[in-house]
């Protein structure tokens, strides 16, 4: 049984209770990180507790100082190598359900692991591209905020896995904004462009690290709208994703991208940044 970290507590995830008056329960009034752990060392875990940092801001729940320490020893204390960790704070519990916040609320924070690979140890020959949908993007107009509001996103995927697709793309007013989980790069004449930040997207910890490390290779990266027409006529198509790594896109709806082949751009990027993820992983020790 795997241990959880909730309220102060490392307990088997089965001894793990909250409030049915939680509000993170009740209203999805809470914000979390999804953090990937390789050989024990967590992989941007700065930027993750920054950005976890930034949604409880942007919602005014108080924000704590502990959480480097808590997703570090839940990862030791279940002596599980290459992992995620989820970590959840919410406004906390309640005595009642009501809409209005109580301010006095002390918030509830949980965390738990899940296995996952470790996206960069396979040879870029070996990684499968992937397909996608677009569709209509429902989610609100804060998704810059990681909030655990996610019905929209939901589901959007369950439409894409009923399509044999891993990923759904969300588009709207014209724009194709992100992944459901991931964010998008298109690759245009050598160069690459990705969505301008703005409140309509997540500002993607993985995304900052290709544009870091393609700019570093003096390769241009643009920050522009992105058309459906766009989309489909570029030369590639990848997401990123802290789970999923730098992945190319093969094929949107039914259409083949650059005759459903992974590129060359997305190739030399993949291979610099399986180096530097050793070499971030090896700084940390
Ligand atoms: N956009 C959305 C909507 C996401 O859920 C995620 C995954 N957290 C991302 C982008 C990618 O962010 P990151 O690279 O920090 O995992």
């Amino acid at each position: 049984m795997d241990i959880v970290y909730l309220n102060g507590q490392f307990i088997a995830a089965d001894q793990a209770k909250i409030s049915v008056f939680d509000r993170g329960f009740l209203f999805s009034d809470s914000v979390y990180e999804v953090i990937p752990f390789y050989a024990g060392e967590g992989f941007q875990l700065e930027q993750h507790i920054k950005r976890l940092k930034i949604s409880l801001a942007a919602l005014n729940i108080s924000v704590e100082d502990n959480y480097t320490e808590i997703v570090q020893e839940l990862v030791a204390k279940n002596k599980m190598t290459n992992c995620s960790v989820y970590l959840q704070v919410t406004r906390g519990a309640d005595t009642k359900r009501r809409h209005s916040i109580n301010e006095s609320l002390k918030p509830t924070v949980f965390a738990c692991i899940n296995p996952i690979v470790n996206n960069y140890a396979l040879a870029a020959a070996e990684v499968s591209g992937i397909n996608v949908i677009v569709c209509e993007d429902l989610r609100w107009k804060r998704c810059d905020i990681k909030s655990t509001s996610l019905l929209p996103n939901i589901l959007v995927i369950e439409q894409a896995r009923q399509q044999g697709a891993k990923e759904a793309l969300l588009i709207n007013d014209g724009k194709v904004l992100e992944g459901a989980s991931s964010n998008l790069f298109l690759v245009e004449s050598n160069k690459i462009i990705t969505p301008p930040s703005s409140h309509a997207i997540l500002n993607g910890t993985t995304s900052q690290l290709v544009q870091q490390v393609a700019r570093k290779q003096k390769i241009a990266v643009l920050h522009e709208d992105i058309s459906y027409q766009r989309l489909i006529a570029a030369d590639e198509v990848w997401i990123t994703s802290s789970t999923r790594g730098l992945l190319p896109v093969l094929k949107v709806d039914d259409k083949f991208i650059a005759g459903g082949e992974k590129g060359a751009v997305w190739q030399k990027l993949y291979v610099l940044l399986a180096q530097a993820q050793a070499k971030l992983l090896n700084e940390t020790d």
